[in-house]
């Protein structure tokens, strides 16, 4: 029976680019659930691969459908949430899920789990280096980053909710931390 790895950090911190390193780590045998939201692609982002993207309406159909594992409306107007068709297709698979959400449906995907679940909470240096990151990354606007810079002042503090966290300062020395941590969770 496949488990599930929750990744959550505050936008910037690293999140994407440390799952993209584990991803195809054949020993692990994982799969990224790709989330539906109402926000447009970023450039280079592909509808079915890094969302799925529909409109407000839409995601509200599926919603009242009963269709979500968890869904959040992460920012004001954008919505997020785990197709519940989603887990069961990479379950079908036999592999494990990795999923991208944030602190809120991270801890409701816990509840639901339980032990078949691993929290798992990435950590920036520091919320300066947050900001760097999120303007170096330059995907968003201004304004959108100190959104994103304001919210995850609120998301620190779900921290001690994960069953554990890694520090992400040196992007190798995180990458080798969460690995072994995936790891032993899906191999124990
Ligand atoms: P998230 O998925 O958490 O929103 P990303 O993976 O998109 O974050 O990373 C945000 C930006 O920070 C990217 O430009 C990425 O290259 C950069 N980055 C990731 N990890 C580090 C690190 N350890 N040190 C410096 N920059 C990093
Ligand atoms: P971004 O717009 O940067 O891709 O994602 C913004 C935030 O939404 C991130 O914290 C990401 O983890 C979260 N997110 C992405 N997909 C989901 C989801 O399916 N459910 C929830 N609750 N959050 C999600």
């Amino acid at each position: 029976m496949g488990k599930l790895i929750i990744i959550s950090a505050p936008s910037g911190t690293g999140k994407s680019t440390i799952i993209s390193h584990i991803i195809n780590d054949e020993s692990l045998r994982l799969a990224f659930s790709v989330s539906a939201t109402t926000r447009q692609p970023r450039e280079g982002e592909v509808d079915g691969v890094d969302y799925y993207y529909m409109s407000v309406e839409e995601f509200e159909r599926r919603v009242q459908a009963d269709e979500f594992a968890e869904y959040q409306q992460v920012y004001e107007g954008r919505y997020y949430g785990t197709l519940k068709s989603e887990i069961e297709r990479i379950m079908d698979q036999g592999r494990n899920v990795v999923l991208d959400i944030d602190v809120l449906g991270g801890i409701n995907v816990k509840k639901i789990y339980g032990d078949r679940a691993l929290a798992l909470y990435i950590l920036p240096p520091s919320i300066e280096a947050l900001r760097e990151r999120l303007v170096g990354r330059g995907k968003d606007s201004a304004e959108e980053i100190e959104r994103r810079v304001a919210k995850a002042q609120f998301e620190l503090g779900y921290v001690d909710a994960y069953d554990t966290s890694v520090v992400n300062d040196d992007l190798a020395v995180a990458i080798e931390q969460v690995r072994d941590i995936v790891d032993k969770f899906v191999n124990q």
